[in-house]
């Protein structure tokens, strides 16, 4: 019996919470040919990949296959393969959190880790460099899928027991496409709807690593390049996360010494009017975005930054003077990524229901697959994840972002900014997320997970 799956990962359907008897169907790729291995008594992730015999000899073929298929089924972002002694340990990360998938056993001549430097195209025989490469991973696909394989980009790190991979799934092309898909209530969708129309200044999105900023910024593109008259919409990334047909994307190559600041400077002399520059981390990049938003171009860029005060200080902090910051900066937007409950969970038995709050205490939550796991979201409580955005412009129509301004400017204290910004009304991201608690989507430990502690005042 095969079953259809409605994931890129094709034939193979990992089955969570099977009754006991019940057994997933497996296709193994063997020689261009699908074997089923349905007849295996172990249909969960962990026994999966723990099943896999080290001294086969297709056994590293067999392995990134399989943890492949499996991450892609679960729409994983990373895959983690760190080697150990006698093995490796696989773990996937989804919706933000790292789960621990299996082991796969060691002790034959198969590498899952150079397998993978092999689809990659990296030389497996310098061992102890860190290195990094693109793959399209062609899978097994259903015959009617046509979108081609999915991109991904692999890192290898070497460690005591060998190399360490890490494979971040590139997001795929119709994903999160517009604004109106990033999760946002109606009016935050609005007001970021409209700062896509100014032909000049920089929109900055602030958040720490994973909050969903680039693509929150790869929205705000989309939608720029879907209105008529068309801009000239170019991007320099370091590195390329999502390949977008309608506009011109570039990636910075170290061996040219490109940097994202000079790049830029080419950039915007290239008849452009809208650019995407991944990260400001360094003064020049700040300047070089500064400059070009005050020179007829609109910038989109993000900084690592954990609220607007904080963020607008931090451009200071890379050397740009308070009335550029003023004149230059149009909005900031400071957002995270919420889990949402699962709801199968939520409609599920009261079991169910209990052994969800014990997976919630414990973020280290694993695809145990047992018995009573939810088969929705294998056990961990939550499915997907929505944005929430605190957006604040500073221009004059704004009494937080004027507050924020004019306290930056006085020199005061990003405690101060908060707190002027506060009187003046600013909603921050607790007040948001407190809504979507009421209304049942999120819970108050993935808050807790994501903005820890509300500061108090
Ligand atoms: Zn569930």
């Amino acid at each position: 019996m095969a079953w259809p799956c409605s994931h890129r990962c094709a034939q193979y359907r990992p089955r969570y919470g099977l009754e006991d008897g019940d057994q997933g169907e497996l296709l193994i790729e063997d020689q261009g040919e699908l074997l089923s291995m349905s007849g295996l008594p172990q249909t969960k992730p962990k026994e999966m990949l723990a099943a896999l015999n080290p001294k086969d000899d297709g056994f590293a073929v067999d392995a990134v296959n399989m943890v492949l298929s499996q991450a892609l089924h679960c729409s994983a972002s990373d895959v983690h393969v760190q080697p150990r002694e006698g093995g490796w340990e696989v773990l996937y990360r989804i919706d933000g959190v790292l789960s621990f998938a299996g082991i796969l056993a060691g002790g034959g001549a198969g590498d899952p880790v150079a397998r993978l430097m092999v689809l990659a195209g990296l030389p497996t025989y310098q061992n102890g460099t860190p290195m990094e490469g693109r793959l399209v991973w062609e899978g097994k696909q259903q015959a009617d899928d046509e979108r081609g394989g999915v991109a991904m980009r692999l890192g290898v790190f070497p460690t005591v027991h060998g190399p360490r991979g890490v494979v971040r799934i590139l997001q795929v092309e119709g994903s999160h496409q517009r604004i109106s898909l990033l999760g946002l209530d109606h009016h935050q969708e609005q007001v970021l709807a409209a700062l896509c129309d100014p032909t000049s200044g920089l929109v900055l999105v602030s958040g720490p690593a994973g909050s969903g900023k680039t693509t929150t910024m790869y929205a705000l593109l989309r939608e720029i390049a879907a209105n008529v008259p068309r801009r000239s919409v170019m991007t320099i990334e370091d590195p390329v996360e999502t390949v977008v047909d309608s506009i011109s994307q570039s990636e910075l190559a170290p061996v040219t010494g490109l940097t994202l600041a000079s790049a830029l400077k080419s950039a915007v002399r290239q008849d452009s009017e809208v650019l995407l520059v991944s990260e400001i981390r360094d003064p020049d990049t700040a300047e070089a975005a500064v400059q070009a938003s005050l020179t007829g171009h609109l910038i989109f860029s993000s900084l690592h930054s954990t609220d607007v005060a904080s963020a607008l200080r931090r451009l200071t902090q890379l050397g740009v003077p308070h009335h550029l910051v003023r004149s230059g900066v149009r909005a900031v937007i400071n957002q995270r990524l919420l889990r949402k409950i699962c709801e199968s969970c939520r409609q599920g038995s009261g079991s169910t229901v209990a052994s969800h709050a014990a997976q919630v205490s414990n973020p280290a939550a694993t695809l145990t697959g047992q018995a009573e796991a939810c088969p929705a979201c294998a056990g961990t409580g939550y499915k997907g994840r929505f944005a929430i955005a605190q957006v604040v412009r500073f221009d004059s129509s704004d009494a937080v972002g004027e507050a924020l301004a004019d306290t930056l400017q006085a020199g005061d204290s990003v405690q101060r900014m908060r707190a002027a910004a506060r009187e003046r009304g600013a909603v921050d991201l607790h007040d948001i997320a407190d809504a979507y608690i009421e209304r049942g989507i999120t819970d108050d430990a993935e808050v807790y997970r994501v903005l820890g502690k509300r500061a108090d005042g």
